[in-house]
């Protein structure tokens, strides 16, 4: 039997805000701070040498002197892949993020990637010899 689908797997595109900086003497050289879409990037959630860069990056000047020019915003787009939400038969909500093996955490069932219900995993690896837990493992 098969669980009851919540909400189908979709792809979702997701973008991020990057303001840039490179060495003017090495392109390619530099450094690129996660900002909003106007460049502007919140400060305090930086690790104290991250600022420390990014006002250096700002002032313009590198610390061997070099000149560091901004290369402005950069905008990249990153395509996730949200799984399929499913009902399991206890009523908890149920990820199928795997292809072969999604476990409930309320009652511990398992399904396949397609929400059919695996049997119980001790009988898993009957026909093998294997011990269930290797399986698992894998
Ligand atoms: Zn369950």
């Amino acid at each position: 039997m098969a669980l009851s689908i919540i909400e189908d797997a979709r792809l979702e595109t997701i973008e991020e805000y990057r303001l840039c900086f490179s060495l003017a003497d090495a392109p390619g050289c530099g450094w690129c701070f996660l900002c909003d879409a106007a460049g502007n990037v919140d400060e305090a959630a930086l690790h104290p040498d991250g600022l420390d860069n990014l006002r250096m990056c700002r002032a313009g000047q590198g610390r061997s002197g070099g000149a560091i020019v901004c290369d402005g915003v950069v905008c990249e787009q990153r395509t996730i892949r949200i799984p399929v939400l499913a009902r399991c038969h206890c009523g908890a909500r149920l990820e199928l993020a795997s292809s072969w093996l999604n476990t409930c955490d309320a009652c511990g069932r398992d399904y396949d990637g397609s929400g059919t219900a695996l049997a119980p995993r001790h009988h898993w690896g009957e026909e093998t010899g294997e011990h269930w837990a290797e399986l698992v493992a894998l």
